[in-house]
């Protein structure tokens, strides 16, 4: 089984309150000012849960539970952080 990890998805768009890295016992999530979402490194998550409790919007989601229509978002929160996982969504800058 590969290794667990949280994904933000789309619903942070609009929202980025920050409530989430506020959280993060590994300080695993991040952002910039330009960014329009915050996201989390996956080499770094620990898998606990603590940012998807506190989310307003439920942006957050564990691998194994993330939305299929926002399965692209794997890659963009890896891409954040210069890493490839996942599949790049259509229209993706590589
Ligand atoms: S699951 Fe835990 S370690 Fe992973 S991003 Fe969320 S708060 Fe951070
Ligand atoms: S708590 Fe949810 S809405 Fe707030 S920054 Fe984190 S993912 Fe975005």
């Amino acid at each position: 089984m590969p290794a667990m990890f949280y994904v933000i998805a789309e619903p942070c768009i609009g929202v980025k309150d920050g409530a989430c890295a506020d959280v993060c016992p590994t300080q695993c999530i991040q952002t910039t000012d330009e960014s329009s979402q915050y996201y989390i490194d996956a080499d770094l998550c620990i898998d606990c849960r603590a940012c998807e409790l506190v989310c307003p919007v439920n942006a957050i989601f564990s691998l194994y539970d993330l939305p299929e229509q926002w399965a692209g978002y794997t890659w963009i929160n890896a891409h954040f952080y210069g890493k490839t996982k996942g599949t790049p969504p259509a229209g993706a800058e590589l």
